[in-house]
């Protein structure tokens, strides 16, 4: 019997209980792996394929795209879309959707959580309790004061506002940046990075990541934010010029810094590493139980969408 349903391939493996049997509902699955097969794999199924599912961090790029044909959807895991070249496949006509908004509770959570822990030095606490530091003649050093603080927040949008309704509840005096200022909120803008950095202790940057950011968080930034300062990123590493704030915190132009995500990932710059005033999470922003789950049921929704109706459920706005 000839298997007649169209073909899904699919990029990266999303971590769901349920994840073969919803893709197989409506479509043939094809694993694309790298290694020796993945050469093989594209030219028997490349004529079939009319789905993708891919995620935010991984590499889809328009000679991939342009791989396929008949591809019409790309359903990526993950909100940020740096990775893929959405703007390729929309001119092609390919719909692309991404899982927006079910992950913004523990993007923001985790960013405050990296707020909290790189002021309060929990890394560095942890660190000195394991090495049984604490009764010696060593004093931990102290932290910095988070509640009615200033926070400037770099890119208000889904993720950015839920990061400032957090910031709210420690009573902090709350401005942002944005290439343009939002309708909806009361909050204050600034239209000047630079004097944004100037006027927070804290700086979030929950921006986009890509070309249009790439370095925004420069030299100039940093030393405004000062040696009292505070930078917080969940967005992409390559808003912040990696080696700027390196020097930034070697030199103690800059107080400290909490990150989840770097520029060459999962690469992270050795002296980093050495700083107790710098706090390191591996790109972990989303990765709770629930929000994964969440993201996989959005990816799924948007297949069987795309399938019953031919349009997806979360596209990507048009580039
Ligand atoms: P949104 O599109 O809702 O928000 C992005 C915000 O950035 C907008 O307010 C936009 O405002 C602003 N922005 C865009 N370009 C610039 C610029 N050049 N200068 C200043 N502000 C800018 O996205 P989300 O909040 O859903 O997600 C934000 C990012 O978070 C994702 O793109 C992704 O990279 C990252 N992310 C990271 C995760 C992690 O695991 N660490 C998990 C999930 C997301 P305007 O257009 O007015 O400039």
């Amino acid at each position: 019997m000839t298997n007649k349903k169209p073909t899904l391939i699919q990029l990266v493996t999303i971590a769901h209980h349920d994840t073969d049997a919803q893709l197989a509902k409506h479509y043939n699955v094809v694993q694309l792996k790298n290694g020796p097969e993945h050469d093989a794999t594209i030219a028997k199924v490349r004529a079939d394929v009319e789905v993708m599912v891919t995620s935010a961090t991984q590499p889809t790029s328009a000679d991939l795209i342009d791989q396929f044909p008949n591809l019409k959807a790309i359903c990526s895991f993950g909100v940020g879309y740096d990775s893929l070249d959405v703007k390729h496949a929309q001119k092609k006509g390919i719909q692309v959707s991404n899982t927006p908004d079910v992950l913004n509770d523990c993007v923001a959570d985790h960013a405050f959580g990296l707020l909290l822990a790189t002021a309060r030095r929990l890394g560095h606490a942890d660190r000195f309790v394991r090495d049984n530091l604490w009764g010696s003649d060593q004093r931990f050093p102290l932290g910095v004061k988070v509640s009615h603080k200033k926070l400037g927040i770099v890119g208000l949008g889904r993720i950015g506002m839920a990061i400032a309704q957090r910031a709210a509840g420690f009573d902090m005096d709350i401005r942002y940046h944005n290439r343009t200022p939002r309708s909806e909120t009361n909050l204050t803008y600034e239209p000047s990075l630079h004097a944004l950095a100037e006027w927070a202790d804290f700086l979030v940057i929950a921006t986009v990541g890509g070309p249009s950011t790439r370095g925004l968080i420069d030299a100039e930034v940093l030393k405004a934010l000062g040696p009292k300062g505070i930078i917080i990123n969940i967005s992409r590493g390559s808003v912040i010029d990696e080696d700027a704030l390196v020097q930034a915190l070697q030199e103690g132009v800059l107080g400290g810094a909490g990150l989840d995500v770097y520029e060459n990932e999962p690469k992270v710059p050795d002296a980093l590493k050495t700083m107790d005033n710098v706090l390191l999470a591996p790109h972990i922003a989303s990765a709770t139980v629930e929000t994964r789950i969440a993201m996989a049921e959005l990816v799924f929704s948007n297949v069987d969408a795309f399938a019953a109706t031919g349009k997806v459920i979360t596209p990507i706005p048009t580039l």
